[in-house]
């Protein structure tokens, strides 16, 4: 898999966002969504957890997170549209490496 896999960074030039976008799928694609561990919400502990599978429908509708880190929930609200909250998850936000990704800066700006 060496040869396919890609560091995202911060300063992509739209002819290397293009050509990634483009160029054929990998031969393996692995779902890690189903990993118990990266599934893990838990901020009322002492060492706050968030999973990286945590979805943002998780993030916007969970109480507690509604509570200790409000800015969080609202910024997983705004994420594109249901569907897309449904399925896409704080890690994948994260590894996107988008400057606008509303996850990234949310997490940061609740003070993590
Ligand atoms: C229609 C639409 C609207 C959107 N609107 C917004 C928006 O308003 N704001 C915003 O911020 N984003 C938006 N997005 C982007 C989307 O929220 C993020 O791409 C999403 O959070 C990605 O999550 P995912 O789990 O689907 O990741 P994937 O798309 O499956 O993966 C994205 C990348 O992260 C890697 N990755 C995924 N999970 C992990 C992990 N646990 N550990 C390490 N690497 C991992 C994958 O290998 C891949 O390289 C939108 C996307 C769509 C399609």
């Amino acid at each position: 898999m060496g040869e396919e896999r890609a560091l995202i960074r911060y300063d992509w030039t739209l002819e290397e966002i293009e050509a990634i976008y483009t160029s054929p799928l990998p031969e393996l694609i692995l779902d890690v969504t189903r990993v118990p561990e990266l599934n893990r919400l838990d901020l009322d502990g002492e060492r706050p957890f968030l999973g990286a599978a945590v979805t943002f429908r998780r993030l916007e509708t969970d109480p507690a997170v509604a509570r200790l880190y409000p800015l969080l929930a609202r910024a997983a609200s705004m994420v594109g549209s249901v569907q897309v909250r449904q399925t896409g998850t704080i890690g994948g936000n994260a590894a996107n490496s988008s400057p606008a990704a509303d996850g990234v800066s949310a997490k940061s700006g609740d003070g993590d």
